[in-house]
C-alpha cells in the first residue's frame, strides 16, 4: 500500500472487508478455491471517457467522465454518480466496492458500480449543467440499460441532474425505460427516493439501539454532519421522532444551533439556493458558525459538540481519531455513517474499543439503494406506490438489514461488532452467487 498507487481510498475499503472476513475464508475452503476474494477486488470494467461541454462565455470545457462496473454476480450494475472535484478512479473504485456489499446487504437482486465526473457543480449556471449532463450521457448511455446498469445519484447529482441525464438518454435511444434511479416523481421516480438515505440511516440506528439495550433517540441531542441530501433527511427524520439534531456543515463550516437547527431554513439556503451554510447567521445570529480553518487541529467542530448520537453524513475520511477522541470524552453512545466511510480506520477502532454502538456505511446508508431498486420495480410495472408503502417497506428492510449484521457478528464470534457483522454478511452472499454461476 502507498501513495504512489494512486488506490489509497480503494485500499482502505479493501483491507476493512479483507479482515473482517479472514475467519470467514480460513473456516470454508471454497471461497479460496474459487479465487473469490481475488475476483472481487477488481472491477468486471472500469470504463473512462472525455465530456466535452460548451460554458455559458461560449468557451468549451473539458471533463473526465467514469464507470466502474464492478461485480454484478446479484443483479444488474448499480450505484450512483458523483460530480465533484476529487472524483477519480481510484474514489470511484472504493464507492463501487463498498457498493456491492452494501447492494447484497439489501437482499435485492442488484449488483455493484459507481461512476460520475471531476466536473464541479458548484457556480455553474442551470444551462451549464444541463450542457454537461447531456454531453455525459451522450457517452454514457452505450454502457447502462435497465437490465445491465442502472445508475442513481450522489454528492453533486440530484433530482435535477437525473432529470436532465434521463432527458438525454430517451433522446438517444427513443426508449422512456428505468435506466436511472432518483428520477423526478412525475416522471418515473419513486416517492421516498430524496429521503430514503437519511431516513433509512436513523431506522437503523434506532433497531441498532434496541439491540443493544441502549436508550432510544427520542429527546436526544444528536449532531449531524453534511447539509446535502443525506444530512438533511436524516435531520427531518430525527426531528419526526422527536430527537434534537443540532449540527450539520459544508465544505466551508459548521453550524452549531443548540436548541436544535432550523431545516426548513436549511432546505432553503443548501437544496434551494445551493449557497454557503454562513448565511444561516443571517436569521439565527445566537447560533454559532464554525469555518474550517478554525477547526480542531486534525479534526473537524461538528465533532466536538457534546451528543448522544452522532451522524457524519458528509464524505469520507471526516471523522478522524482525534474526533472520535471528542465524540468519547462527550459521552456519545453511537455513531451512524450516513456518508460512505467517513470515518477513518482509527477512529473506528477507538469508537469500537470504548464499545460505541457503530453502524458502518454500508449497512446504515443502504436506504437509497433501497429505494432506488423499488423505482426499479415501479418502473418495470408501470406502477406507482404510495409514500407510506414505500416508507414501510424501506423501514422494514433497514431492519432487516441491522438485524442480520447483529447476528452474523454473533455467528463469527464477534458480538457487537457491525462492520464485521455487515461486510461478512454482504461478501458472503455475493460470493456464494460468484461459485454457483462459475467463471
Ligand atoms: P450532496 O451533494 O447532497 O451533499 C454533500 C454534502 O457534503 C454537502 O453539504 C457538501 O458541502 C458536503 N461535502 C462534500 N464534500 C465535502 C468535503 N470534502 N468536505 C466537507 N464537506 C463536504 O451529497 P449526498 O448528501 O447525496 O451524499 C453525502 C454522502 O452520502 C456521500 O458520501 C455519498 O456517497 C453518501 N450517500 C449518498 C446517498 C444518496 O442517496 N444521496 C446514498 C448512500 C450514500 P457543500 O455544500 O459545501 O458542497
Amino acid at each position: 500500500k502507498s501513495n504512489s498507487t494512486g488506490n489509497n481510498v480503494f485500499y482502505q475499503a479493501m483491507e476493512e472487508v479483507i479482515y473482517s472476513i479472514a475467519p470467514l475464508l480460513e473456516s470454508d475452503g471454497r471461497y479460496s478455491q474459487h479465487a473469490i476474494l481475488e475476483r472481487l477486488v477488481v472491477p468486471d470494467r472500469i470504463i473512462q471517457f472525455k465530456v466535452t461541454w460548451l460554458d455559458d462565455n461560449n468557451q468549451v470545457r473539458v471533463n473526465t467522465g467514469y464507470r466502474v462496473q464492478f461485480n454484478n454476480a446479484l443483479g444488474p450494475y448499480k450505484g450512483g454518480l458523483r460530480f465533484h472535484p476529487t472524483v477519480n478512479e481510484d474514489v470511484l473504485k472504493f464507492l463501487g466496492f463498498e457498493q456491492i456489499l452494501k447492494n447484497s446487504l439489501t437482499g435485492l437482486p442488484i449488483g455493484g458500480a459507481k461512476g460520475g465526473s471531476d466536473f464541479d457543480p458548484k457556480g455553474k449556471s442551470d444551462s451549464e449543467i444541463m450542457k454537461f449532463c447531456k454531453s455525459f450521457m451522450i457517452e454514457l448511455h452505450k454502457y447502462i440499460g435497465p437490465r445491465m446498469d442502472v445508475p442513481a445519484g450522489d454528492i453533486g447529482v440530484g433530482t435535477r441532474e437525473i432529470g436532465y441525464l434521463f432527458g438525454e438518454y430517451k433522446k438517444i435511444t427513443s426508449t422512456y425505460e428505468g435506466v436511472l434511479t432518483g428520477k423526478p416523481f412525475f416522471f418515473g421516480g419513486s416517492l421516498m427516493r430524496p429521503e430514503a438515505t437519511g431516513y433509512g440511516a436513523v431506522y437503523f440506528t434506532e433497531t441498532m439501539l434496541e439491540m443493544e439495550n441502549k436508550e432510544p433517540l427520542k429527546g436526544q441531542i444528536c449532531t449531524v454532519s453534511g447539509a446535502g441530501n443525506v444530512a438533511l433527511h436524516a435531520i427531518e427524520k430525527l426531528y419526526d421522532i422527536g430527537a434534537v439534531p443540532v449540527s450539520c456543515s459544508d465544505s466551508s463550516g459548521t453550524i452549531y444551533d443548540s436548541r436544535g437547527v432550523d431545516l426548513e431554513l436549511l432546505k432553503e439556503i443548501k437544496l434551494e439556493k445551493r449557497l454557503s451554510l454562513e448565511k444561516y447567521l443571517e436569521t439565527h445570529s445566537e447560533a454559532k458558525y464554525i469555518p474550517v480553518d478554525e477547526y480542531p487541529e486534525g479534526g473537524h467542530a461538528v465533532w466536538d459538540i457534546p451528543c448522544y448520537a452522532a451522524f457524519p453524513c458528509a464524505t469520507q475520511n471526516e471523522l478522524t481519531a482525534v474526533d472520535a477522541k471528542n465524540l468519547i470524552e462527550n459521552g456519545c453512545i453511537s455513531v451512524t455513517e450516513g456518508a460512505n466511510m467517513p470515518s477513518t480506520p482509527e477512529a473506528i477502532e477507538l469508537l469500537q474499543s470504548h464499545k460505541l454502538c457503530f453502524a458502518p456505511a454500508k449497512a446504515a446508508n443502504a436506504g437509497g439503494v433501497v429505494v432506488s431498486e423499488f423505482e426499479m420495480s415501479q418502473n418495470a410495472s408501470m406502477s406507482k406506490w404510495s409514500f407510506e408503502k414505500v416508507d414501510n417497506k424501506l423501514k422494514d428492510t433497514m431492519q432487516m438489514i441491522c438485524k442480520r449484521v447483529a447476528l452474523t457478528a454473533k455467528d463469527y464470534g464477534v458480538e457487537g461488532n457491525y462492520v464485521d457483522g455487515a461486510n461478512i454478511a454482504g461478501f458472503k452472499k455475493v460470493a456464494d452467487a460468484m461459485i454457483a454461476e462459475g467463471i
